[in-house]
């Protein structure tokens, strides 16, 4: 077969699980040991390229998680829009290196574009650099990068050159219901989980400031504040102008982990619930979370691009390059990289500004719509449902992993669980581009007769004595 029918073959299985995926079993029946031994012997010789894409396929698609469909409510992740995807094809078939501008002109124009109009529909500073990486947990891993350098350097230490051994301790202070990839981007970074100072938070998972400038009038030498823009249980938001001035008046340098919810500075319905967050020093968000951008996609954004590039660059001539354009690299983890900005692109300029508010506003407003359901029937709504997020109980924590468990085993649609403030929920986060009323009300109705048929158990109808 011809290179031009082998990528049109794959192609259209894409098409096909993408357009069937409105109607198919969200979770798969089929579990990862069949693909495992469908696939698993090493052959000897090689095969002709349609043969390995048709076996590929045969043995992959059973195990395929929907999660590009409408109903898919799992992990906070969207289902890639339709130019976004095209364009990650496209992405595959032109194989960029997305290094800098000598590895590839588009790749890095397109890149700069696309993290110019991220810049303006987030609200943050114009001047503010970024780096394209590979998700929320490689975005605060470059963002924490950066506050490290920034916060060392004030206090005379060359981190870059000479380390972290002797340097003087940072305390990192964050909301003690952070996401845990900051812990781990911690660990990576040599910082350690023990510089953690976790702060309280209220029932919403918000940071009590009074309690955060407390903490910090007792730190002394450098330190780093964690905010958060939407929660990734209860999509709550940080007090950003009372913490970043509280932050600020100690000299902290201020990273928002705002993979979820910094997208809600898009709407200008939402935009007040993220007021202030652009004071803070770093962002970080995902591009394949609310964006509806393939996997993988994040963006870290730093207001001092010389913390930035002095953690990530390979050399000072970072804001340049070697060629007079900016080299995309200098900003991320990788050298060789993903041509990441393509799908990117694809996806704003598929939403436009008003496309993205409307996405933005109408996973909220299906948000509620779920959580209305749900309580009227007599379930418990864990959390205000101020973004697109939903945690339901369904009485003790038993119950509630039973009937998650039945609306999983469903297949009408899928969400994850979750331990929030020491009980189980089931979390629903409404993300993508394809979900409607309709889906919500299926969804909901699943979900409604899995509690009732549990609720049911519970309490038996009174036989015969
Ligand atoms: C999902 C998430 C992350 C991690 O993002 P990945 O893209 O999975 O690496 C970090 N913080 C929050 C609040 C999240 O919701």
């Amino acid at each position: 077969m011809e290179l031009r029918e082998l990528l049109i073959a794959a192609a259209a299985h894409a098409a096909d699980f993408r357009e069937q995926a409105a109607e198919a079993r969200v979770f798969p029946e089929t579990g990862p040991e069949a693909v495992r031994d469908a696939l698993g012997t090493l052959p000897e010789g090689p095969a002709p390229a349609a043969e390995v894409v048709d076996e590929l396929v045969k043995a992959a698609e059973p195990a395929l998680v929907a999660n590009t469909g409408p109903r898919y409510f799992g992990f906070v992740t969207g289902g890639a829009l339709d130019a976004a995807t095209a364009a990650d094809v496209l992405t595959t078939g032109w194989d960029q290196n997305g290094f800098n501008a000598i590895s590839s002109p588009a790749a890095a124009a397109v890149e700069d574009v696309a993290a110019s109009w991220l810049k303006e529909l987030l609200g943050l500073p114009a001047t503010a650099s970024s780096g394209f990486v590979t998700g929320g947990q490689a975005a605060n891993t470059v963002c924490l990068a950066a506050a490290r350098h920034h916060v060392l350097a004030r206090a005379g230490w060359d981190v870059e050159r000479d380390g972290l051994p002797g340097a003087p301790r940072i305390r990192v202070v964050v909301n003690a219901d952070r996401h845990a990839t900051i812990d781990r981007s911690l660990r990576l970074l040599g910082l350690g989980t023990g510089a953690v100072v976790p702060v309280r938070t209220d029932p919403q998972g918000r940071t009590d400031v009074g309690e955060l400038a407390r903490v910090l009038s007792d730190v002394d030498g450098p330190s780093i504040v964690c905010l958060q823009a939407g929660d990734v249980n209860t999509g709550s938001f940080d007090d950003f102008p009372a913490a970043v001035e509280a932050a600020h008046r100690r000299g902290a340098w201020v990273h928002v982990d705002g993979a979820v919810g910094l997208w809600a500075a898009a709407s200008p319905t939402l935009r007040p619930i993220t007021a202030g967050v652009e004071a803070a020093d770093s962002w970080s968000t995902d591009g394949h979370k609310w964006l509806n951008v393939p996997y993988d996609s994040g963006y870290a954004f730093c207001a001092h691009p010389e913390a930035h590039a002095a953690a990530t660059a390979y050399t000072a001539a970072y804001l340049t390059g070697q060629d007079g354009f900016r080299a995309p690299s200098a900003f991320a983890l990788e050298s060789s990289r993903r041509a990441r900005g393509f799908a990117t692109w694809a996806a704003l300029r598929q939403l436009g500004r008003g496309g993205l508010a409307e996405l933005v506003d109408r996973c909220c407003a299906l948000a509620r719509r779920f959580a209305g359901l749900l309580a009227d029937a007599g379930v418990e709504i864990g959390n205000e449902v101020v973004l697109n997020q939903v945690l339901a109980a369904f009485g003790d924590d038993e119950r509630t992993r039973r009937v998650l468990a039945a609306v999983q085993r469903s297949g009408v649609c899928w969400m994850g669980g979750t331990r929030w403030h020491g009980r189980e929920y089931m979390r629903i986060s409404v993300s993508s581009w394809r979900t409607t009323a309709g889906d919500v009300d299926r969804a909901a109705g699943a979900v409604l007769s899995a509690f009732r048929r549990e609720r049911g158990a519970a309490f038996p109808a009174a036989g015969p004595p």
